[in-house]
């Protein structure tokens, strides 16, 4: 008998198993909306000119394959607190940010949560969205906390339910940590306004609660990585000390090579100094120090100003395109179609993703009867639309919710 024998079979990653029912669809129409991941106007993934040109710089400096240190890059991690707090922030300007370089903004989330299990002083519970991103919660399970929801979605509008939300920060115990997207929120694309923001500040601030924001989409919202910033700044000029979980994945296209980077504010580079080194006694034993080549792109392009212009171009370039496939399948839906419904929130919501409003079964029919596939829950990546495939997905719906 193996000594395996009585493991379980677990349930498949329900976005992953999305991707893996597109594969096995062989009609020529299907449509996969179910991953995170940018596609250009034909559909394919797209590698950003601005990286390619990295790339060419590293190569032709014959770099060595030498260890990083345990916290990555410094070069790379100051450039990251750089572009998410802004050249005008205090700790920033104090030499009071602490950051490791991660395994890309999983990674970043997850050495927070270790962190924060360890040596967060107040209160070992964290509230998170309701909805979020489903990988949220197992990761901050597994990194021994304890993890409760603040109402973020009312379904009777499709949009934030800011009072829900008030409330149930407000009735949060003293000193909990408070899970914020920073901008794009997953899965729904709603976010609050600057107003709503300055009002969720003042109440972290009233009840001392310990922002932690998750920052995987800076650029992809609005197109502009300082306007995505805003949420991070407020807080930080509002006076808190905040964790920070950056991920380069969606805004420089390098899923695969995982670049991230975490960061607290402390209050001076004495305090600085001593939490480094409790990052480095806690990522050492996890996977020793972080891969290089990712780094020294996002780095290289960070670090050069032309390029990083032509960067912050194709940030635009992106959250542009999936801008104009958010009107174009409004207009198709509304004007077009007249489909039944409203179907505002397609155009108001930001970042990758739009929650249709979709049932579950409206999204099973969709994949049996029209090859299109999105998570259950009605989420589908605004990248996977362009022009060829918009119509087609439009009328799909149209008929799902006839
Ligand atoms: N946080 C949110 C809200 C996300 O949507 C994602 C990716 O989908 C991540 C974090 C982490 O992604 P990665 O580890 O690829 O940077």
């Amino acid at each position: 008998v193996s000594v395996w024998s009585a493991v379980p079979a677990g349930p498949p990653d329900p976005i992953l198993g999305v991707t893996e029912a597109f594969k096995a669809d062989k009609n020529s129409r299907k449509i996969n909306l179910g991953v995170g991941a940018y596609r250009d106007e034909n559909g394919k993934p797209y590698v950003l000119p601005s990286v390619q040109k990295a790339e060419e710089v590293i190569n032709t400096s014959k770099l060595d394959k030498e260890y990083l240190p345990i916290t990555g890059l410094a070069e790379f991690t100051q450039r990251a607190a750089h572009l998410a707090y802004g050249a005008e922030s205090v700790p920033l300007n104090n030499n009071a940010i602490s950051a490791a370089q991660s395994i890309s903004g999983t990674g970043a989330l997850r050495i927070g949560g270790a962190f924060l299990a360890r040596h967060y002083p107040t209160s070992k519970a964290i509230y998170l969205p309701t909805p979020t991103w489903g990988n949220h919660i197992p990761l901050f399970k597994d990194s021994g906390l304890d993890v409760r929801g603040y109402r973020y979605f009312d379904k009777s509008t499709v949009g934030l339910d800011f009072e829900g939300l008030k409330s149930d920060l407000r009735a949060a115990p003293e000193g909990a940590i408070v899970l914020l997207h920073a901008c794009a929120h997953n899965p729904t694309g709603i976010d609050p306004t600057p107003e709503q923001w300055a009002t969720i500040s003042q109440i972290v601030k009233e009840k001392k609660l310990f922002p932690f924001f998750d920052m995987a989409y800076q650029g992809f919202a609005s197109g502009s990585t300082d306007r995505d910033a805003h949420a991070v700044r407020l807080f930080v000029k509002d006076g808190h000390q905040v964790a920070l979980a950056q991920s380069f994945a969606k805004n420089m296209g390098l899923y695969g090579e995982r670049v991230g980077a975490f960061s607290l504010t402390t209050t001076d580079p004495e305090e600085k100094a001593r939490v480094d080194s409790q990052l480095k006694i806690l990522i050492r034993p996890l996977y020793s120090n972080p891969p290089c080549h990712g780094a020294r792109i996002a780095n290289t392009i960070l670090g050069n100003q032309v390029l990083c212009d032509q960067w912050k171009g194709e940030v635009k370039g992106m959250a542009d395109r999936i801008i104009n496939m958010r009107e174009r399948l409004y207009n198709i839906l509304t004007h077009d179609l007249k489909t039944p419904g409203e179907w505002g929130h397609i155009k108001s919501q930001i970042g990758m993703f739009s929650f249709t409003g979709l049932t579950a079964p409206q999204t099973q029919v969709l994949a049996e009867k029209a090859h299109v596939y999105m998570t259950s829950n009605g989420r589908i990546s605004m990248a996977g639309l362009n022009g060829s495939n918009i119509e087609y997905f439009a009328e799909s719906v149209d008929a799902a919710v006839r």
